[in-house]
């Protein structure tokens, strides 16, 4: 029996994914960092400076980091795009929607040194145009605000959606289906906004999640985008009777009787070997 897995022979994949770029992604980022995990944060290039601040309704200040404390805090981790200025989308024309998506891919790519792949939306609205614009600026992927609550990996890249935001009350249900699933590619990803733990009071129960997945050796902490890419080259494989066809330009890997395989880029590999 052919069993696609994750790269390196893991079953699953967990990632975390927050938005904005704020004061508490500080503590948030060492926590993940602490238990080995992989984050993917979406920033507004244009909010980077201390005075972009907001009082959320419980009397918080959430505050957004600045350009310095944002290049240092999320080494390690993926970066995407959350628009110019985290602006209602809906209230702009296509020329508007460009410019806040291609200028903060720009900005971003031009502070990180690195191509920003991925697109975040902000707030909760997301259109064809929207979808249209991610796609002709260069992004690879767009995330919307709505959940799966399910661990099945999506196949739509344009409107990809995480499993459960951090505030919704199945999360603890949620994460101890997803260590017992048996699922194919299982995939569990986590969205919020880490000022969320402050508001809720909930630093101790994200974190005892986080410390619960990390000690599974048979889950792979990856970044959004390595998602992304790893199922695109899964869609390409061709598995016969007696080989499996790597078509993609990254290693591959299946157990097939239980045993773990590495197929390398553009290679065959002969399943009767086994
Ligand atoms: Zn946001």
């Amino acid at each position: 029996m052919i069993r696609k897995l994750y790269p390196f022979g893991k079953v699953k994949a967990f990632n975390v994914t927050y938005d904005d770029g704020v004061l508490q992604d500080v503590r948030f980022v060492e926590m993940i960092n602490s238990y080995n995990l992989k984050g993917t944060f979406n920033l507004n290039s244009g909010l980077m400076e201390n005075e972009f601040e907001w009082t959320h309704e419980s009397g918080c200040v959430v505050k957004r980091l600045n350009k310095e404390k944002v290049l240092s805090l999320y080494r390690g981790h993926e970066i995407a795009s959350h628009t110019l200025t985290h602006t209602y989308l809906q209230d702009k024309n296509e020329s508007e929607i460009m410019f806040e998506l291609k200028e903060d891919k720009k900005n971003l790519e031009n502070l990180f040194q690195r191509e920003i792949k991925g697109f975040a939306v902000p707030f909760d609205y997301y259109s064809d145009l929207v979808e249209e614009c991610a796609k002709k600026c260069g992004f690879v992927y767009a995330r919307i605000s709505e959940e799966t609550l399910s661990f099945k990996p999506q196949t739509d890249y344009y409107r990809w959606k995480a499993t459960v935001f951090h505030l919704d009350d199945s999360l603890e249900s949620l994460t101890q289906d997803f260590l017992n699933t048996d699922e194919e590619l299982a995939l569990f990803q986590i969205v919020g906004h880490s000022y969320d733990l402050d508001t809720e009071n909930m630093w101790d129960r994200i974190d005892s999640i986080l410390k619960e997945i990390s000690m599974h050796g048979d889950i792979l902490p990856m970044t959004n985008i390595e998602i992304i890419d790893y199922l695109k080259a899964m869609e390409k494989v061709e598995i016969t009777n007696n080989s499996i066809i790597n078509n993609s330009g990254q290693s591959l890997w299946f157990s097939v009787d239980e045993t773990i395989c590495e197929v390398k880029p553009k290679s065959k590999f002969p399943v009767s070997k086994l």
